[in-house]
């Protein structure tokens, strides 16, 4: 029904006037000059004894101004004469009260005659009216209903001014409050942040940046890398500024730096270009502190190394003799198995010699066990001396041990068991001299590696026999032959 909309729209505009009054504060009981000067303006322009400025809120009307009567400021909203002004949003003439069906007699304790215009807000909403009132009836000139309204405007313009000073400061007060929102999260991310202007000045800093030198948020505005660090550093730090801010794009440096307590640290900067409230180029700085990285990355990196070096001695371990030093049974027996599969391929010679020494559990029994392994020990000396290097001495077991030896044919087999021999003799045996017996299996094509062994095992055995310190060779006649 229209007679409802046009009540809630009533309704929404006196709430919408009364935010903006409470809003600007102008719904209090105190003169206000510049105010009181207009009304009186208006009364002395349309010569009427009485004047107002009035605000109405939902409930209430305010006589905010006045010219001619005392007595109280306030009256509801519906004995109120300029609430027709505000509905109408125009200038309003009653010319009597008594004449008119909305009022059928004086209003406000004697008013007759009536002539008010809205005062409105930069949004356009009417909040109140400048009026002049007779007791008696009367009408105005078009001059002075021109008057009137210039008049109201100029008011309204009043309010107007003080909305804007209000949203002024409304900003002033958000920009403010973002600044130390801002300022907060610089404050507290975990990176120094710092600002600069085109010759290096610092425009700001952040608290970890004053924490780590132990100033104020102050003392270094101003400053510029030749002011804080050594020559060389701060020469280095303005040119990558002024590259950063010549391409126009963030640039990332590494710095290492010296501290004042003579640590090392080590950082990775990322430079900014962008341009301060006056349009003038700042670089914006954030530096992050990469010196526990680095440690950690660089202990990781050590024990990564001592890993990999306990994995070789390990694995070396897996396959050397620990007494001896030489290559354990399981390092012959896949040297073995290679070198066989290598003869095969190649058609190269391939010999073995097993050893043992001879009586060797009567040097125990004599001399002790300690005895026997330093014999153990001299014996591999004498092995990794008179053989070559591709040669690989092993120890097979207990007191024997074995020569590989690729691309040895029978006869360098037996000059090696001859050097063997006479370095056994030759050596300076601590108690009394150690002899050792050989024998030795030329590889023949269809050999297995067991073959091999066994058959130097038979010539070793054959040395035994025969009376020990000699060697014997499986196959060498046929070999050489
Ligand atoms: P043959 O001349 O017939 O070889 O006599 P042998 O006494 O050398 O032979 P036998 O096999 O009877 O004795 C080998 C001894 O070697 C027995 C063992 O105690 C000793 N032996 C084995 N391994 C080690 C070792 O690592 N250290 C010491 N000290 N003795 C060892
Ligand atoms: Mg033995
Ligand atoms: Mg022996």
């Amino acid at each position: 029904m229209p007679i409802a909309q046009t009540d809630t729209a009533l309704l929404q505009a006196a709430r919408r006037r009364s935010e903006i009054l409470r809003q600007l504060g102008l719904m209090e009981e105190v003169d206000e000059r510049e105010f009181d000067e207009l009304v009186e303006l208006a009364a002395a322009l349309c010569g009427k004894a009485l004047s107002a400025m009035t605000l109405l809120d939902e409930e209430t009307q305010l006589i905010k101004a006045r010219m001619g009567f005392q007595g109280a400021r306030t009256m509801p909203v519906r004995e109120s004469i300029c609430q027709y002004t505000i509905q109408s949003k125009q200038l309003l003439v009653v010319e009597d009260t008594v004449e008119d069906a909305r009022f059928g007699g004086p209003v406000g304790g004697g008013i007759r005659f009536y002539a008010g215009t809205p005062l409105t807000t930069i949004d356009g909403t009417a909040v109140g009216a400048l009026c002049v009132m007779d007791t008696a009836p009367s009408a105005l000139t078009p001059q002075q209903l021109r008057a009137l309204e210039v008049l109201g405007r100029q008011l309204s313009n009043r309010i107007q001014l003080r909305e804007r000073a209000r949203s002024m400061a409304d900003l002033l007060e958000e920009r403010e409050r973002a600044r130390e929102m801002f300022v907060t999260i610089l404050n507290n991310v975990p990176a120094e942040i710092y600002l600069k202007d085109e010759d290096g000045r610092l425009r700001f800093y952040n608290r970890k940046l004053a924490d780590r030198f132990a100033i104020n948020e102050t003392a270094w505005l101003g400053k510029t890398s030749r002011d804080l660090w050594d020559e060389e550093t701060a020469e280095r730090v303005f040119q990558e500024d002024r590259a950063a801010l010549q391409s126009g794009k963030p640039q990332e440096t590494f710095l290492d730096l010296k501290e004042a307590d003579g640590r090392q640290s080590y950082w990775r900067t990322t430079k900014a270009p962008c341009r301060d409230s006056n349009g003038d180029p700042v670089l914006a700085c954030c530096s992050v502190d990469l010196t526990e990285q680095r440690e950690r990355e660089q202990h990781l990196r050590d024990v990564q190394e001592e890993l990999e070096e306990a994995n070789r001695k390990l694995s070396s371990l897996a396959l050397t003799d620990a007494l001896t030093g030489l290559w354990n049974r399981r390092a012959f027996d896949s040297r073995l198995e290679t070198a066989v599969i290598a003869a095969q391929r190649s058609k190269e010679p391939l010999a073995l010699m097993l050893l043992d020494v001879d009586h060797f559990k009567r040097v125990n029994d004599r001399f002790g066990h300690p005895y026997g392994d330093e014999v153990l020990r001299n014996v591999a000396t004498i092995l990794n001396r008179t053989n070559r290097a591709d040669e690989a001495a092993c120890r097979f077991g207990g007191e024997e041990f074995a020569v590989l030896m690729p691309r040895t044919d029978a006869q360098g087999a037996v000059a090696l068991a001859g050097r063997i021999r006479e370095a056994m003799h030759a050596f300076h045996w601590e108690k009394e001299p150690v002899t050792i017996s050989m024998g030795i299996a030329v590889w023949t094509d269809n050999w297995s590696s067991d073959d091999l062994v066994d058959n130097a095992d038979a010539a070793l055995y054959r040395s035994k026999k025969g009376g020990r310190d000699q060697f014997t060779c499986y196959n060498c006649e046929e070999q050489t032959v």
